[in-house]
Formats: C-alpha cells, structure tokens, sequence
C-alpha cells in the first residue's frame, strides 16, 4: 500500500480558490478525514488525489508514481491510480443480486471466474453479508445496502479507498454502526482510507489523523487527540468538541519565561505553560473545555446555574459568571436550581491562551486563582 503525497495543490475556479498550496503526506494505512465546513475544500481535494478534478498547480505523488504535475505536464486518469471510492449516493444496480453487483466490477476487470468466486465470498464474509448474496438492493435495509457497496468498493483490492461522506444517508444509530464496522475494516484490510466528512465527531473516532480545511486553506493536521487538546488556533478549538471550548476574553502580562499574570471578568490567575510562550499583545482569549470546569462545593469560584441539560450519562452545566455564561459537562445526572449557586475550579494542565490578533495557539498549561 502506498504513502500519498500532496505538494502545494491548488484548486482555482476563475478568481475563486477552492483549495489553496495544500502540503501533506498521508502514510501508508492511515485513516485520514478531511473536515471542514461545508465548501472548505475537502471533496475538491479528494477528487484531485483520485484524478476527477485536475488541480490548477503542484504535485501528487501516489507510491512511486507521480500522478499528477502541473510543471511537467503529468496527469494520470483515475482508472489507472489503482483505487477506490466510495460516494454517500453509493447507488446499487437494482437489478443485481448483492453477488453480481460485486462480481459485476471484477468481471470488467477481466478477473476469471475462480478468482471472482474466490474474492466475492471473501468480501462477503469480511462485511458480514454472506446470507444476503442472492438478494436484490431493494429486499435490503440501508444499513445491509451500505454493507454491500463497501464490499463492492474493496472486492478490486484498492490500494487507496476514498469515501466521501458515506454514512450521511443513514440515522444517527446505524451511523454508529457503521463508524465501529469501517474502523474495523481498516485494521483488517491495511488499505489506506482517506474520508471526506463534516461531522467532527465522526472524524475523531474514525481517523488516525485529522485534516481540517477552511476556506481552502489547511488549519491543522494531526492525530485526533492532537486536535481536541491542543488545537493550531481559535478556528480548530471552535470546530472541535462537542459542547464546544469556552473562550474566555482576558488580558495578559509575562512575568516569567512560562508565567503568565490574567486577568478574567474581574478574576486574577496565574497562567504555567508547559514550555516558553512568547506573549506577543495583552488582548488573549483563554480556551477552556467543557471538562475542565469541574463543579464541586469547594470550588474557587462562584457562579450561577443559568440552565442544566441533563441527557442521562452526562449533564450539561450553563454557568453564568458574572453575566457571562460558561459549559461544564458533570458525569452523571444533576439538577440544579436556576440561578442556584455553584462553585466550580479550572482544572488540568489542557488550559489554553489563543492571540486575539493572530488567533493562534500560543501556549497549553494550567491556570491558578490567585
Ligand atoms: P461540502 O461539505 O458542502 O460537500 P466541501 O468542503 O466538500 O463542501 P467542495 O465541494 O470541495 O467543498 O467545494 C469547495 C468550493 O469550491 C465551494 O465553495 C464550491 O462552491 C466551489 N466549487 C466546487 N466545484 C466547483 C465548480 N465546478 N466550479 C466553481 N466552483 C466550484
């Protein structure tokens, strides 16, 4: 299986850029997503790597072959770049049993009839459809139609599988199936997969590694935790979590090479970096997860249930400080009061201080009331 290399790829519609100098390697097995909002790019570059969309400059390199460059005048069709896709319309021919529609593609293929039997039965254990060979697309759930196309997708051996969005047309439940049954499928098959979605959760359970695009341009590309707990910049923090970061604005002086003195709605704290920080205006917003204002009534700080919004394992807490509201997310179900008091802390060493003039990520530490 083969690492992909992408090399300063552009996408330009007139004056429009679509996708803008994207540099990035994807390794051989990874589980890479794309995400972004909706029109960042992310289907744009999956079909430039897969040869449907011809980039307006750069390099892709798939293994040893050089795939696509503007300067040399290389462009190879996607027929020849030895891989697979899958669409979220991953329409079935009606007409076929689920063994003909995957056989179908081999047949093309020229593969002999041994081979296609051999492969066909393999696919069909691998996705757990073996009792529905002889039925049609339309004596199928969604679910067990997903299924198949997978199977369909892989039967060939791609050495690439593309997927773009293609668990968008399923409920939220048999999403979660299929999450569980595609990560699977990726240790079994060692093939590289490179997923296009806009559900940010979805790109955190799935992928070894995260691409996430705005407006064309690459914010970030690391291992999904990666993400979550230390994001680039102010755009990343926002897009990732679920209920998302509280962002605290505060004013900031150095007062060691680690130290941070802040100040937050009138509350004076003592930021410790992990590493040196270089505090470049005093307008800083702190980033803080939901996780790590933990309630309790030795809290440091006081402030007000504004709203609880329990859902059972967890409980989400709106806390108003001083007229500004903040989430706290409490295992377990509680209820408090509206406007009931409550004591909370700010916890973990997952503290983070973003520039408001660059909006970037300038240091991860802790934060002590003082
Ligand atoms: P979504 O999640 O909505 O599918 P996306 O991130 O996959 O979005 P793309 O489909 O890659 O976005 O499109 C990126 C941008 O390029 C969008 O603003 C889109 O309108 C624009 N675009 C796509 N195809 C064309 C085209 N053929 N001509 C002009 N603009 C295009």
């Amino acid at each position: 299986m083969p690492r992909i290399e992408l090399h300063n790829v552009s996408k330009k519609w007139g004056s429009f850029v679509a996708v803008n100098k994207l540099d990035m390697v994807i390794e051989d097995r990874e589980f890479i997503t794309l995400l972004g909002p909706s029109g960042c790019g992310k289907t744009t570059t999956l079909r430039m790597i897969a040869g449907l969309e011809t980039p307006t400059e750069g390099k892709i390199v798939i293994g040893d072959t050089v795939v696509f460059d503007s300067e040399r005048g290389i462009n190879i069709s996607p027929a020849k770049r030895d891989i697979g896709f899958l669409f979220q319309n991953y329409a079935l021919w009606p007409h076929m049993t689920v063994y003909k529609n995957i056989a179908f593609g081999l047949e093309n293929l020229k593969w002999s009839k041994d081979k296609i039997d051999e492969r066909v039965t393999e696919v069909l254990k691998t996705l757990k459809i073996e009792e529905f060979s002889g039925r049609y697309p339309a004596e199928l759930s969604g679910g067990q139609q997903q299924r198949v196309a997978i199977a369909r997708t892989l039967a060939p051996k791609p050495q690439v599988l593309f997927m773009d969005e293609p668990l968008s047309n399923l409920d939220a439940k048999l999403r979660s199936e299929m999450r569980t049954e595609l990560k699977r499928l990726h240790s079994d098959t060692n093939s590289t997969f490179v997923y296009v979605t806009h559900d940010q959760l979805e790109a955190m359970t799935l992928a070894t590694r995260i691409c996430l695009i705005e407006k064309g341009d690459l914010q970030q590309y690391d291992p999904p935790l990666t993400v979550y707990n230390n994001p680039a910049n102010l755009f990343v923090a926002d897009f990732i979590g679920n209920p998302t970061m509280n962002f605290i604005p505060a004013t900031a002086k150095q007062t060691e090479k680690n130290k941070l003195c802040v100040d937050f709605f009138g509350i004076n704290a003592e930021f410790t970096g992990e590493k040196e920080l270089q505090l470049e205006n005093e307008s800083i917003t702190l980033g803080i997860r939901p996780e790590f204002l933990p309630i309790s009534d030795k809290g440091l700080i006081e402030g007000l249930a504004y709203s609880t919004l329990p859902s059972g394992m967890e409980t989400i807490v709106k806390i108003n400080l001083r007229g500004n509201i903040l989430s706290s997310v409490v295992f377990g179900a509680i209820d408090y009061k509206v406007d009931q008091k409550i004591h909370f802390d700010i916890a973990g060493n997952n503290i983070i201080v973003f520039d408001n003039t660059s909006k970037k990520n300038i240091g991860l530490g802790s934060l002590k009331i003082t």
